[in-house]
């Protein structure tokens, strides 16, 4: 098989990705290892900030996201059973976010990429990226050029083209075929983990809830109106077969009360996992002919609702710099492909961080940074310059 872009993973940075390049005119070449079922469920993601839904929309993905997701224009903290509303739109000039699952985002692109798209296969693992070598300028390739050695259908098969990008998550391949005396890894994890749930109930709140509470943060989010999905703060290592589905509603009331009253609704719990917490980044984002974008270049802990905003900026930076080399020959926006990432990255590495330290108890906090916790959240809910810096992080950093 022979292709322009040999895009590896079919999350939303490569289906993204695979949509931009059409839509410029360049084609492309999926392989996802998982089955079409497996990534059109795979419960992830469901805030896009402003800029993700622009995307979304001028790429011709956006009829069902505009008819179903949810325009939020604040979410709510709550704390010493107090609650404080962040407006969004007043603190940043009209900007809002969209409550629109991945999951939904998802089976959007994919139906695009198969009705109109270059191939996208399923069940087709890349093993191997090879011939990408060559740090200096992506004239710098191997002889033979980048290649990709993939499974589909019960035998090997190779991928021949002149790009190849990473969009294989975290557990994925292609950052492999960086040298390691090349690279930098940045990394920190987090004794704690969220317990995630889908629940078959209406939202008990109209916006995002985030509670920082003595037993550990609790958030309240949806996936549409007659879905809820909320976390709670647990242990690092928390099975979540630990909790029966009584005992997570019991928690969740105890750090979402108010002095006011409020109520959460409960209903039937369809799903429950937990998810790991952590901050990584992989530097540098590009090594000759391969790019990474997204969760295969660095991860963010949840609680800014940043991965997948991430990846969408990404895979935007790319399309937009191949498209430029296109038209004019020149490779200076691939040449800065990984810089151009990292600004972004980073700021929302320091967002992400900041929001989780925020909100969340670690097993060791003394009285004094609780007291530190809190003073920090009197500040933004009593600070307009505070609110307004947790405001535009949220709602997202613009693309270069
Ligand atoms: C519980 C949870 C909540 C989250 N909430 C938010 C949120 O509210 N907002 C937000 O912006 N982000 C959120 N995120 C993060 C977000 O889901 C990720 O950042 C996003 O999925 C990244 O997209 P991606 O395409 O880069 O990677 P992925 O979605 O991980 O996709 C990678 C794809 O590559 C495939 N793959 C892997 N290896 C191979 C291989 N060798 N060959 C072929 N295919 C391969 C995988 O099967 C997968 O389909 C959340 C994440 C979790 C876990």
């Amino acid at each position: 098989m022979r292709t322009t872009v040999g895009i590896i993973g079919a999350g939303p940075a490569g289906l993204l990705l695979a949509r931009l390049l059409h839509n410029a005119g360049i084609d492309s070449v999926v392989l996802e290892s998982r089955d079409r079922e497996y990534v059109e469920r795979r419960q992830r993601a469901g805030i896009l900030e402003q800029g993700t839904v622009d995307v979304l929309r001028a790429a011709g993905a956006g009829a069902r996201m505009d008819r179903e997701g949810l325009r939020h224009d604040g979410i709510e903290l709550r704390y010493d059973r107090k609650r404080h509303r962040v407006d969004f739109p007043a603190l940043t000039g009209g900007r809002s976010v969209m409550v629109y699952a991945q999951t939904e985002v998802c089976k959007d692109l994919i139906a695009l990429q198969l009705a109109e798209g270059g191939p996208l296969l399923f069940e087709a693992e890349a093993l191997a990226v090879q011939g990408v070598e060559g740090a200096e300028g992506v004239e710098g390739a191997g002889s033979g050029g980048p290649r990709v050695r993939f499974r589909h259908e019960g035998r090997e098969d190779v991928l021949e083209c002149e790009y190849v990008v990473g969009c294989d998550g975290f557990w994925g391949v292609a950052r492999t075929a960086i040298p390691a005396e090349l690279t930098r890894v940045f990394e920190r994890s987090y004794p704690f983990g969220w317990l995630g749930i889908l629940a078959d109930v209406a939202p008990s709140h109209d916006e995002l809830v985030y509670a920082r509470h003595d037993r550990g943060f609790a958030l309240l989010s949806m996936r549409s109106p007659s879905v809820s999905r909320l976390y709670l703060q647990v242990p690092d290592g928390t099975d979540a077969e630990e909790w029966s589905d009584e005992e997570i509603w019991d928690e969740l009331e105890r750090r979402f009360e108010t002095a006011d009253g409020w109520k959460l609704d409960r209903g039937p719990v369809t799903q429950k996992s937990v998810t790991p917490m952590r901050s990584y980044v992989h530097e540098p984002m590009r090594y000759g002919r391969l790019f990474l974008a997204g969760d295969a270049a660095h991860i963010v802990p949840p609680t800014g609702a940043k991965g997948l905003n991430l990846a969408v900026g990404d895979v935007v930076t790319f399309a937009r710099a191949l498209t430029y080399e296109k038209e004019t020959g020149s490779a200076e926006l691939l040449d800065a492909y990984s810089e151009t990432c990292l600004r972004r990255v980073w700021q929302a590495e320091r967002f992400s961080y900041d929001m989780t330290t925020l909100l969340h108890r670690t097993p060791d906090a003394t009285p004094f940074e609780d007291r530190l916790q809190l003073a920090r959240l009197e500040r933004i809910a009593g600070a307009r310059s505070a609110e307004t810096d947790l405001a535009e992080g949220y709602t997202g950093f613009p693309l270069e």
